[in-house]
């Protein structure tokens, strides 16, 4: 068999570090076998997929070297590589599936749908589709959409029986029918869902082994159905486990920075962090912790991966990190500080702002260090000179941080919407909200402009930089966060 693997990421954000690390584990798979790594681009959620956030997926995969044989920018065999190009592909595929009887036109409204999830709610049932339009008959359903009613397309699942499904790593998985939802395959604009473009494109692209993050494991039952209905052979699962902050918590972006654009801003060498990717789950045959890529290929075998919870720690990072920088010579490490940050495309955007406050070159460095790298040595003086008291410093930054995290991008313009929204919200001056932030930011209380700085320095580490500072500021304890959280619901979030 040809090895051949894929990742599939969806462009709805930042590009993730577990994007990074299932792909590190494919790409190490299928190149020890001599196969193929394809990169398919997951974007049928037309509202939120970005052509930005494809870039940046693409751009750090490549900066990472983790590159890919076949994909949108490269073309191969089996393409396009991009769902929102293969919505034929989908329709007809769904129509198979209605003609063979494996699937049906729902006709539900929201309203209805919620109604019915509440009411199983409250039963203690799993809320799952009640099979309402399952018999509707063929002329009605004509009639219906000839009339130009709104439908979606469901797949019919088993009544009763186990559906199982085999994982590479944990072996036979059972799961009751009772528990698979009927799922909507097409939605009512005639997009695919996830499932349906996932099997049919892992199908048609030949994609012999399915590596990814355990999150969707509860998927596996209707894709091993549409397999099934279809008449395919389902590839090879696997399911990794999935990266955790140091609390055991699920890696996400509330805890730790997660986006390979934070690293790659902080200084951090490509080759240590997909080292470090490597060491989650996994271990060398002979113990060692620092390894390149190429060797990491050489020796890679899904053997030796395991599923304890991953954590990953930033205190390792740096250790890792020290140890690669140490290693380069003289030159190399000038270079690479060069290809970090103080060349020509990083500092065109902090041009504009330092040229009029410069007298000389000298004080760049006191003036904008914090956009290049990090100045700040934030203690709770820091934030003295503001003139408010430290628990409503917190607050302010707390509450700034929930809306950022929230926010769909990151440009000057949605800044400047949120936190002056924010501060409407909370009957503060925007003075007062922002005055925190910026000593967040810089370490000081008056720096170069807030929300080009903002910009500049990108959303992780902005977020970061606000989330160290609340813990600088002694932290929220349980009982805070509890209060904050309810007003911050209160405040319409
Ligand atoms: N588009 C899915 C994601 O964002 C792909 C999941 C899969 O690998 O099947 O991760």
């Amino acid at each position: 068999m040809t090895v051949r693997t894929r990742i599939a990421p969806s462009p709805t954000g930042d590009p993730h570090v577990g994007t990074a690390y299932v792909a590190l584990f494919n790409l190490a798979f299928a190149r020890s076998q001599g196969g193929a790594f394809v990169l398919r681009i997951e974007d049928t959620d037309r509202v939120r997929s970005t052509q930005r956030s494809e870039q940046m997926i693409l751009d750090s995969l490549r900066w990472l070297g983790l590159d890919w044989d076949e994909g949108p920018d490269r073309g191969g065999a089996h393409g396009p590589y991009r769902q929102s190009e293969r919505g034929e592909i989908y329709s007809a595929h769904a129509e198979a599936l209605l003609d063979a009887g494996h699937a049906f036109h729902c006709f539900c409204s929201a309203e209805r749908l919620e109604t019915v999830r509440q009411a199983q709610q409250q039963a203690g049932a799993t809320p799952r589709y009640d099979g309402h339009c399952l018999s509707l008959d063929v002329a009605e359903v004509s009639r219906r959409r000839a009339a130009g009613e709104s439908s979606v397309v469901r797949m019919k699942v088993p009544e009763s029986g186990v559906c199982r499904i085999d994982d590479l790593f944990r072996g036979a998985i059972e799961i009751d029918y009772q528990q698979v939802d009927m799922q909507v395959l097409l939605k009512s604009d005639g997009m695919p869902t996830y499932h349906l473009a996932n099997v049919v494109d892992d199908h048609l692209m030949q994609i012999s082994h399915v590596i990814r993050g355990e999150e969707w494991i509860n998927s596996a039952p209707k894709h091993r159905l549409l397999y099934d209905y279809f008449g395919w052979t389902p590839p090879v699962l696997a399911h990794l486990p999935l990266l955790r902050n140091p609390d055991r918590s699920k890696l996400s972006k509330r805890k730790n920075p997660t986006s390979i654009e934070y690293y790659r801003r902080m200084g951090y060498l490509p080759e240590a962090l997909v080292n470090f990717l490597g060491l989650m789950g996994y271990s060398m045959a002979d113990g060692r912790e620092q390894f390149e890529l190429k060797e990491f290929i050489a020796s890679f075998s899904l053997d030796r991966i395991s599923l304890g919870a991953p954590v990953f720690d930033l205190e390792k990072l740096n250790w890792l990190n020290g140890t690669w920088l140490r290693g380069l010579d003289d030159c190399a490490f000038a270079d690479r500080v060069a290809q970090w940050a103080l060349n020509r495309d990083h500092l065109m955007p902090i041009v504009p702002l330092v040229r009029e406050r410069t007298e000389r070159f000298a004080d760049l460095v006191a003036m904008a260090g914090y956009l290049v790298g990090d100045t700040r040595q934030l203690t709770p003086e820091s934030f003295a000179e503001l003139a408010v008291e430290q628990e409503a410093i917190v607050e302010a930054l707390q509450f700034a941080l929930w809306r950022l995290d929230a926010l769909p991008d990151w440009e000057r313009d949605t800044l400047v919407d949120c936190l002056t929204g924010l501060a409407r919200d909370l009957g503060m001056k925007i003075r007062v909200l922002l005055g925190p932030i910026f000593v967040a930011l810089s370490g000081r209380p008056v720096s170069l402009p807030l929300y080009d700085s903002m910009v500049i320095l990108g959303s992780d580490v902005s977020r970061a930089r606000i989330r160290d500072a609340i813990g600088v500021l002694g932290g929220v304890s349980k009982k805070q966060a509890k209060r904050l959280e309810k007003r911050f619901q209160n405040l319409g979030n």
